[in-house]
Parts: C-alpha cells; sequence; structure tokens
C-alpha cells in the first residue's frame, strides 16, 4: 500500500520523536494522529488528532488502526500483542519490536545476521551472575532483558561487587551479564529501508554517552570509509532479515582489535537519537525517511551536507536554550515538554560547521 498525501500517519508513541515524525509527515502533506498513553505528549502539539489511552485499550487502538492509513511506532517497548492485531498496517512490523524488546533475543538475532556481539551470559539469579562474573574476569555489565533504556536497568559490575546486591538492584528480573567491552569509541549506523528493499545509510557519528545518557553525536565519526560501509552492510542484513520498512539503528561499540573492529550493543526499530543531526545537515532526514518509506515512497538522500555536532539538552541544560539561538551555526530543536527532570531528554541543538562535504554523497 501507497499513501497519497492527505493520508493519514498514525504513530504509537507521543514523545519526542513521534513529534519529530509528525513534524516529517505535515512536510510531505500527510496528517498524523498519535496514540499515546500519557497526557499532553508532545507530538500532540504537531499532530492532527491525539488517542489518549494505554495500549491494552484493544478498543481504542482499534478504532485508531481504522482511522489512519499505516501505522508507525516512536517507541520500541509498544506491547507486541498491541501492535500484532494491527496486521500489515504496521510499519515496521511487530518481529522487529519482539526482537528489540528482549537483549538475549535481540543478541541471538543480530549474531545470526553475521553481527558480532559482547560475549554474554543469561542470568536467572545471583548465582548466575556470580557464575557470569567469573566468567569474564569480575568485570561486566548487568542489564536487564526488558524495559531498560538511557542506562536505566543496568549495573556495573567490577571484581569483588556482590552478585546478590546488584541481581537486587535490578529488581531480580530475567537478565543479561554482558562482558566488558574495551572500547575506543561507540558509533552507530541509521539505515532506512524502503518498501521496495531498496537501503540508504547515513555516515555514522561519534557517539559519547555519560550515565548510560546519549551527551553528543558528531559527524563525521571515528569510521574509516571501509568500516562504514561494513557497518552498513551489516545493518541492511538486520533489515533484510526482518522485513524491515522504516529507520532502523545499530549502535556500535569501535575497538582496537582488527579481527572484531565493530561490536553490535543493540538495535532500536524506529528513528534514533544519534541521527538526529540529519535534520540539518543531510539532504533527507531520518525522520522524512522513515515517513518515505513507510509510505511507500522512494527514500531521500542519505547524504551528509555538512560537518555537524548534536548535543542533548539533558534536564536542565535546556533551561540555557536561548545562549543556543546567538550561534549563527546552531539549530535549536526543544521538544516542548512542561515538567523538566534530571536526565530528561527535553531538546537538542545541532552545530553545523562551514565545511560541506559532498564526498560521499549517493
Ligand atoms: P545500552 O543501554 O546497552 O546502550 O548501554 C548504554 C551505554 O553503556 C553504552 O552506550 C556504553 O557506553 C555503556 N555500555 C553498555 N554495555 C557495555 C559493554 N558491554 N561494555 C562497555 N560499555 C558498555
Amino acid at each position: 500500500m501507497t499513501l497519497s498525501p492527505g493520508a493519514t500517519v498514525g504513530i504509537l508513541g507521543g514523545g519526542q520523536l513521534g513529534r519529530m515524525l509528525a513534524t516529517a509527515a505535515a512536510e510531505l502533506g500527510l496528517a498524523v494522529h498519535i496514540f499515546s498513553p500519557e497526557a499532553d505528549p508532545p507530538a500532540a502539539d504537531v499532530a492532527r488528532s491525539t488517542t489518549i489511552a494505554p495500549y491494552e485499550d484493544a478498543a481504542a487502538l482499534a478504532a485508531f488502526a481504522a482511522a489512519v492509513d499505516v501505522v508507525t511506532y516512536e517507541f520500541e517497548n509498544v506491547p507486541v500483542s498491541a501492535v500484532r492485531p494491527l496486521g500489515d498496517k504496521v510499519r515496521p512490523g511487530p518481529r522487529a519490536l519482539e526482537v528489540a524488546q528482549d537483549r538475549l533475543t535481540e543478541k541471538a538475532f543480530l549474531a545470526e545476521c553475521g553481527l558480532p556481539v559482547a560475549p554474554h551470559r543469561a542470568v536467572d539469579s545471583a548465582a548466575d551472575v556470580a557464575a557470569a562474573m567469573a566468567d569474564f574476569g569480575g568485570n561486566g555489565i548487568l542489564k536487564t532483558r526488558r524495559l531498560g533504556y538511557d542506562g536505566k536497568g543496568q549495573v556495573r559490575l567490577a571484581p569483588g561487587a556482590d552478585p546478590a546486591a546488584a541481581f537486587a538492584a535490578i529488581g531480580e528480573v530475567p537478565a543479561i551479564v554482558e562482558a566488558l567491552v574495551p572500547f575506543t569509541a561507540e558509533t552507530s549506523t541509521v539505515l532506512a529501508r524502503g518498501l521496495d528493499g531498496s537501503v540508504a545509510a547515513y555516515a555514522a557519528p561519534a557517539n559519547v554517552h555519560s550515565e548510560g545518557i546519549l551527551r553528543r553525536s558528531t559527524v563525521p565519526g571515528p569510521l574509516s570509509a571501509d568500516l562504514e560501509a561494513t557497518a552498513a552492510r551489516h545493518t541492511a542484513a538486520v533489515a533484510e532479515a526482518l522485513g524491515y520498512v522504516g529507520v532502523v539503528a545499530i549502535e556500535w561499540f569501535v575497538t582496537d582489535d582488527p579481527e572484531r573492529p565493530l561490536i553490535a550493543n543493540e538495535m532500536a526499530p524506529r528513528v534514533h537519537n544519534t541521527g538526529h543531526w540529519t535534520q540539518d545537515a543531510a539532504v533527507a532526514s531520518q525522520f522524512e525517511n522513515h515517513i518515505r518509506a513507510i509510505s511507500g515512497w522512494p527514500l531521500g538522500s542519505t547524504a551528509r551536507t555538512a560537518d555537524a555536532a548534536m548535543i542533548n539538552l539533558i534536564g536542565h541544560d535546556a533551561d540555557d536554550w536561548a545562549a543556543h539561538l546567538d550561534n549563527r551555526l546552531a539549530k535549536l530543536h526543544l521538544y516542548g515538554k512542561k515538567d523538566t527532570r534530571p536526565g530528561r531528554k527535553m531538546g537538542h541543538v545541532n552545530v553545523l560547521s562551514r565545511g560541506v562535504d559532498f564526498s560521499r554523497a549517493d
């Protein structure tokens, strides 16, 4: 099914990603209907209609699905049970959600697709955590299998750490222990796949996290052209295996091990924070390409048009929003969130450099 201008895109989730997808859809002449379990979601400000209901409300979901021409999601923890009944109307399909919602399933799937992943163990008890720590020389990261994001549901393990205390800290839920990857940099591939199977990847930025939260993504990033192409090929293989339609991201650790220079950390079945620079420094942004893909339209060029640094405005960082307006090469994006809380993503700023590089243009 291919949409025409005037059609309505339904988006499950009403956060900043939904807001930026809705803006991109509006620019292409499409209307947007947001489905959000939370009242007053950031995306509702820029959408034609909004339904506020829990994902478990089957009647509300059915009415939403009947009112739109295609459904997509901006949040990977939408229950698969809510998405499955929507059938072919959902792009990307529920399999991508299913894989991304469980770190153990995700790692197995990425490995099946040929991507190198960090050594890891499934753990269901403190004794399992102790055994995994022993396997990995005492170091590792304990991560819940489900519902972790922005560093939540994670505990760093070091020699001497108490496995029972660590398991208690994540709520004694099914988890994995991952070996600590001695990375030299972090990067990501944000890739769009169209309904016709065509793919286009963006430049892979250098990503800097602190306390598990992305702070900054800069392009050009840390990879050689060859490695960047390898990362894109791996991501395309994942998208292909899922029959994926839309934008998908893989986060990578970059190492100085020539045998394993790239280790896949995780997959996001949606537009991604490390792709926000594309709004101001790529021909077609990740948001535009996601909307084009789910509409059955050809993808826009992912070519980079400038060097850029995307800086997240987290918590009270956003109080200084006005300072960015004085920088003539800065583009400010605020999400319209009413409450400022520590660790909450309130906006971002894309700072462009004067260098314009079309050398990698497709
Ligand atoms: P995640 O929620 O899995 O994306 O992890 C958030 C951040 O924690 C990553 O971007 C890394 O900076 C760090 N991290 C996660 N897993 C590992 C690992 N196995 N080795 C080293 N650092 C990690």
